[in-house]
């Protein structure tokens, strides 16, 4: 098994905490009523900002899906504290996930945007373990094949994505 770093729990002082519903949901949003404790879920996790459920429909056992408490479509609308509480709480749930299906892996992933395969739009991290023979693919197999990119157009993009940065 890997040794893996392990860490306290995002907010450890607010483990099972109700926090009140944040002004900012959805009425139509599953994840949404998850939330609210409206439609069950099997929740593994839970702090003031983010809360952690098993996936309906697993890709592999224990694949588990970590959210914002706040509905937030995508990064582009998430602000930058709740978007660090949800990759706390992933970093925090990750080797958990591994040790309870005896994983020796996992992909940790979002689908951000409509685009590119995301279904609920309330933001979401999905870990899911992976194990030696799985037949699943790596990220790199989403495509199945890459642009041509000329070294002037790398330069050109890095530039303008770190224009802002
Ligand atoms: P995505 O394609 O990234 O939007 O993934 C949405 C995920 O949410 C899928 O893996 C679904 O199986 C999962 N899902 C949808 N509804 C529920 C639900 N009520 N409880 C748990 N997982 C759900
Ligand atoms: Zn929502």
């Amino acid at each position: 098994m890997r040794v893996t770093a392990r860490g306290h729990p995002p907010a450890a002082g607010n483990l099972l905490t109700l926090a009140p519903r944040p002004p900012s949901m959805s009425d139509d949003c599953i994840f949404c009523s998850i939330v609210d404790g409206d439609i069950p879920a099997r929740v593994v996790y839970e702090d003031a900002d983010t809360i952690a459920f098993l996936d309906a429909n697993p890709l592999a056992r224990g694949h588990t899906l970590v959210i914002p408490k706040e509905h937030y479509e995508d990064f582009e609308a998430m602000p930058p504290e709740p978007g660090e509480m949800v990759m706390a709480a992933l970093h925090y749930l990750t080797p958990k996930v591994e040790d309870a299906v005896d994983a020796e892996a996992t992909t940790v992933a979002f689908n951000n945007g409509e685009a590119a395969g995301q279904e609920v739009p309330h933001v979401h991290g999905h870990i899911v373990p992976r194990f030696e023979g799985d037949g699943g693919r790596p990220m790199h197999a989403l495509f199945d094949s890459r642009p041509d990119v000329s070294d002037d157009e790398l330069d050109d993009i890095a530039e303008r994505i770190g224009a802002d940065a």
